[in-house]
Parts: structure tokens; sequence; C-alpha cells
């Protein structure tokens, strides 16, 4: 049995117009004689939309009822698709993630599917149905529905795959496939033709919304191919796959930004042993990420100034810590919310010097001012004013030729 599971992102069932053009997409598989597995998002804005009427109605409303509401959105959109395919003479139905089920463990509205129960579909696929299945949710151990993280249906085409040892996963978005750099950025964003698990999932974790970070980490785990390509036009897109398969001269494969950063600067903090974890312990304790870290020793040595950022949701919350914190002293406290991260990312890093100082020259010549460095084997990233994002991400497309990449 050749499976194939083919995902489509809220854009590309965002009308009903958009969803008759998918249900012609999935018939051209099965005239191919694949057995085909939908797994669709929500109609684009609607799982926005549900999120903010929770937030509406009540200051903390439930995370359990919360993955119930926004959970919705999927079964809207699984069952205009399965509708359209049966107006059109196919078999077809829908499937919410507890009718397999869609088993989850972990926190509502940031669980991880554990295992995808397999005997209704592939006897439904037998059969020659189309099951069209709701991505970004399952049911926990106390038959609760819960959601992924947002994104989070990329991860469940990803799982599917898995499970149902299909030989291909097709994500269907509303890009023609993985960029350079965000394509909605810059008209230079150049379609790239093949890239590694490695790179992408930096990509992603970094900023690049085409893809959810944790689908990656599955995919690489489970040595799982990914096509990403555009719902609405039929140019090939970008595979996805393990670094041997590919062919590249380029040291850097991508360019990944984010704008929903805060910087935070503690001025004059009494330097002493401890110090920085006493800051963070109540920020870890309240699951508030901290990510870009700086710190100067004052002239004398005995303050310090020190500097992280934070996501931006997280910046009132962070703030009211911070104050309320006994344990650390400091004169002032500056917030920055113009800030962006830059990225850029590439395995060829690990073997090629002088890339750090190739980024900081490049950014320097247009006199753009670095604020917070931070990096890893294969990504540096830099925190800038946001006011220069656009410039900042062409100097360096320029200046890593990423007009050139395959
Ligand atoms: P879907 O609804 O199909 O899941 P998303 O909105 O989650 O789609 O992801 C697609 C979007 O990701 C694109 O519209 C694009 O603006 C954005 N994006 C960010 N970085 C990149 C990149 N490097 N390559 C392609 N798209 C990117
Ligand atoms: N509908 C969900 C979201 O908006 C899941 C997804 O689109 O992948 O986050
Ligand atoms: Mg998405």
């Amino acid at each position: 049995m050749k499976i194939i599971v083919l995902k489509f992102g809220g854009t590309s069932v965002g009308s009903l117009e958009k969803i008759i053009k998918v249900s012609k997409i999935i018939i051209s598989y099965i005239k191919k004689k694949y057995k085909v597995i939908v797994v669709s998002s929500a109609m684009s804005g609607v799982t926005n939309e549900l999120l903010s009427k929770t937030k509406k109605i009540a200051r903390n409303f439930p995370n359990d009822e919360k993955d119930v509401i926004l959970s919705t959105g999927e079964q809207i959109s699984c069952a205009l698709i399965a509708g359209k395919l049966r107006d059109l003479g196919y078999m077809s139905r829908s499937w919410l993630g507890w009718q397999l089920p869609i088993i989850t463990r972990g926190n509502h509205s940031s669980s991880r599917i554990i295992k995808i129960k397999k005997n209704k579909i592939l006897n439904y696929i037998k059969k020659g149905g189309i099951p069209i299945i709701t991505g970004f949710q399952g049911v926990n151990n106390d038959f609760r529905i819960t959601t992924l993280d947002r994104g989070g249906s990329d991860t469940s085409a990803i799982l599917c795959a898995k499970f149902f040892k299909a030989e291909k996963c097709i994500i269907y978005t509303d890009v023609k496939g993985v960029y350079t750099t965000d394509p909605r950025l810059t008209t230079n964003a150049k379609k790239i033709n093949k890239i590694s698990y490695e790179e992408m999932l930096e990509m992603a974790s970094l900023g690049a919304k085409v893809m959810q970070p944790a689908s990656i980490q599955e995919a690489r785990l489970n040595r799982i191919e990914i096509d990403v390509r555009s719902t609405f036009s039929k140019t090939t897109g970008t595979t996805i796959t393990k670094k041997k398969n590919i062919f590249s001269n380029n040291t850097i494969r991508g360019i990944s930004f984010t704008k929903n950063d805060a910087k935070l600067t503690l001025i004059g903090v009494k330097d002493k042993p401890g110090i920085a974890a006493s800051i963070f312990k109540p920020l870890y304790e309240n699951s508030i990420n901290v990510d870009m870290v700086v710190q100067n020793v004052s002239a004398g040595g005995k303050e310090t100034d020190l500097t992280f950022t934070i996501k931006l949701e997280d910046l009132k919350k962070t703030e009211k810590l911070i104050k309320n914190n006994i344990f650390i002293k400091y004169r002032k406290l500056i917030i920055n919310k113009n800030v962006s991260k830059v990225s850029i990312v590439g395995v060829g890093m690990i073997t090629t010097p002088g890339i750090t100082y190739r980024m900081f020259k490049a950014l320097a010549k247009k006199k753009i001012n670095i604020e917070v460095i931070s990096t890893s084997e294969i990504k540096i990233s830099v925190l800038i004013d946001k006011k220069n994002l656009k410039k900042s991400v062409e100097i360096l497309h320029q200046e890593f030729k990423l007009n050139n990449s395959l």
C-alpha cells in the first residue's frame, strides 16, 4: 500500500474556494493510486479568533477548556474538505483527534503526541476512503482534549507519516517552499531546493514560521523526508532531508528573524556569585524562557549590568517577578520592546572560519548596532533595533551570497 500524508495549512483552507482547490489536489493523488491521509489546520485566522474569545471572557481562562475551544477550528475545515470530497463522488470522512485516538502527553496547549492508533484509519483507507484528520490536537490519559503548540498541525502530519509508515509527507502551504529568508520580508529571498533537518530545525526555532520546530525534530528522529510546497502553484518545493543528500557549497543556508522579543537590562546589579541565578530562578519557575544573555562588569568591579531577552508575551509577568525579587539589588531596569533577533544558519559554519567577522562587518558597514550576540555550532544570532530588520536581513543575504542558493 502506497500511503501519502498531505497536510494543508490555514491559508490553504482559508476559504470555500480554496477548500475546493485542496479537494482537487487530494483527488490528483488518488488518481496516482496513492492511499491518501489528509491532515488539516483550521481556516486561517480561526484559531486566533477563538483564542481572543477566551482572553476576553476571563483573565485566567483555564488551559484545559482553552484546548477544547481552540481545537474546534480544525473540526470545521476537516468536515468541509470531507464533505466536498463526497460531493465530488469520493468516500471520505473527518476524524477528530480523540476518534482515532491521537494520544498526547504533557501540559495543555503544548502537548506532545506519543502515539496514534492506526486500525480505524487503515481499515478505512483499505476500503478506499480518504480520512481527513484534524491537526493540532489529541487526547490525553484523562480523556481531555489537548492541543500542541501553535502551528502544531505540521507535527500532526509528520507523526501520521511515522505511524502509518507513509512513503511521503507533503506540507502544502502558502509559499512555494522554504526560502533563504521569509519571502514576505524581502523579494531577495530565494527558494531552497533541499535543506537538512539540522538547518531547518535551527531556522524554524529562530523564527521561520514555515515549519513548526517540533515537527522537524520528529522528522529528523524518524528520518521522514518532507516536501514543502504551495497549494496555489505547481512549482516543485523544498525537500527537508538528511545532510548526506545535500550538495551545496553555501556556508550559510538561511536567515531567520523574530519580531516578538523584549530586551531587559538591569543596571548596577550588586555583583556577587550566584546573582544571575537569583535573577533567573523565578523566571524559570514561571516557565519564562530566557533567550539571549549578556553581562558586563562595571569599571569598579562591584556592580554589573545584565541584559537578557524574553518573548514579548512574557514581558508583564517578567517585569513583575523582577520587581518583586527580594534577593536582588539593582539601580535601574530598562525595557526595550523595539528589538529583533536576526540569525544566520548553516552547517558549513562549523568548518569555515571568519563567519562571525563577516556578519559583524557587514552590519557595521550599514551602521547597524549589535545589542546582544549568541551563537551555537550552526548559527549566529544578533539582537538589533527592529527598525533595521529589513536592511540587516538584506545586507546579510548579500554578504553570504544567498541569491545563489540551490
Ligand atoms: P501554514 O498556515 O500553511 O501552516 P504558516 O503561516 O504557518 O503556513 O507558514 C508559512 C509562512 O511562513 C509563509 O507565509 C512565510 O511568510 C513564513 N516564512 C517565514 N520564514 C520563511 C522561510 N524561510 N521560507 C518560507 N516561508 C517563511
Ligand atoms: N490552527 C493551529 C494554529 O493556528 C495549528 C496550525 O495552524 O498548525 O496554530
Ligand atoms: Mg504553520
